[in-house]
């Protein structure tokens, strides 16, 4: 069997290239003779590997100067732990609650300082993002947190919260490199990788120099420092080597394509002929409201539950997996990442046409 359309929502779709030279590569990396799996971090080979990582995702995101970029482990949710321990210093912090990645977070904030929610949508099941050009942000706030892509139910942050002056952080797992950013506009960016960049077991978090500070509490662990990690240029320990290589490549890719202008036009593209075959069917039907649509995943229902199961087992069976919707949300979901291809979307509606005219 060849490769299937995928719209897993995470560990996710990669670049077939990007496997291809990976695969290429596995038992003699460059000359090597060993697969990066198999070499030292501190080796001249994988030297190169992060360095150069670094280099394209700083030229990708234009990544200011005074920004570190550090390649850590544990996942987004080890850091929801670290963000309140590396930034609060009244301890205290203002979230924006607007699905189950930033819920976690700000119960996570709870055990080391006074997380506050100042705004959520979670009375509409966080189908929207709330207005948040002018919340009731504490003065003493450490920063105003945001997870920017709500990868369970398809909204996005189309327009950054009015933090008022306090340093804005932001989970972007889920859209990452999707699109141009601005990255002077945040104090930390950070997410996961496998659900637009690569392997499992990669963090990247992007952070403004002066936030990466000495004197937080000793009992902080060293690997959850944000300093010891950029002290070390991520190489305290040994990083997920394999993964960041993966990421590297990905990296590449993005940029032979044509840089995130361009993956934001072809993710426009994808996410368009999606939504507007949603926006005129008869049998399914968007859950999110428009203007805070994602262009990565996108939730929709028929809204009878046996016809969206019918739906995702026939989808299955021609070829399109992991459609299913989150198990707290129901329904299906189609996560259309970077590494999706058009044809993947385009065939997705045409199959979606076939159901509706035989389940009318
Ligand atoms: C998947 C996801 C997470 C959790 O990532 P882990 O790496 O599994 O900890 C956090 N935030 C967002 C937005 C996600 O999509």
């Amino acid at each position: 069997m060849g490769r299937v359309y995928n719209f897993s929502a995470g560990p996710a779709v990669l670049p077939e290239e990007v496997l291809k030279e990976a695969a290429e590569e596995m038992l003699d990396y460059q000359g090597t003779g060993m697969s990066v799996m198999e070499m030292s971090h501190r080796s001249k080979a994988f030297d190169k590997i992060i360095k150069d990582a670094e280099a394209d995702i700083r030229e990708l995101m234009n990544i200011p100067d005074n920004y570190k970029v550090l390649f850590l482990q544990g996942g987004a949710s080890q850091q929801f732990a670290a963000i309140p321990m590396n930034l609060m210093k009244n301890g205290k912090a203002a979230y924006i609650i607007t699905g189950q990645w930033a819920k976690k977070a700000y119960q996570e904030a709870q055990k080391y300082g006074e997380a506050v929610a100042v705004a959520s949508s979670a009375d509409k099941t966080f189908s929207y993002i709330p207005d948040c050009s002018d919340l009731d942000i504490p003065e003493d706030a450490d920063y105003v947190y945001i997870c920017e892509n709500n990868t369970i139910y398809g909204t996005k942050f189309w327009q950054l919260p009015n933090t008022k002056g306090k340093d804005l952080v932001a989970d972007v797992s889920s859209c990452f490199l999707s699109e141009p950013v601005d990255v002077t506009k945040y104090g930390v960016i950070y997410g996961g990788v496998q659900k637009n960049v690569g392997p499992a077991g990669v963090v990247i978090a992007i952070i403004r120099e002066d936030l990466i500070r000495d004197d937080i509490p000793a009992t902080v662990p060293t690997m959850l420092k944000w300093k010891t990690q950029a002290d070390n240029d991520s190489l305290y320990n040994t990083p997920p080597c394999y993964g960041i290589y993966i990421c590297g490549k990905v990296f590449k890719w993005i940029k032979k394509m044509g840089g995130l202008e361009a993956m934001k036009a072809h993710n426009e593209k994808k996410a368009k002929i999606l939504y507007d075959f949603l926006d005129q069917s008869k049998l399914f039907k968007g859950t999110v409201e428009k203007k805070d649509r994602s262009l990565m995943n996108v939730p929709f229902v028929t809204g009878d539950e046996e016809l969206d199961k019918k739906f995702v087992a026939e989808a299955k069976a021609a070829g399109f997996e992991n459609l299913k919707g989150h198990r707290t949300v129901g329904g299906m979901r189609a996560s259309i990442y970077n590494a999706m291809p058009i044809e993947g979307v385009e065939k997705l509606v045409e199959f979606m046409k076939k159901f509706e005219a035989e389940n009318a």
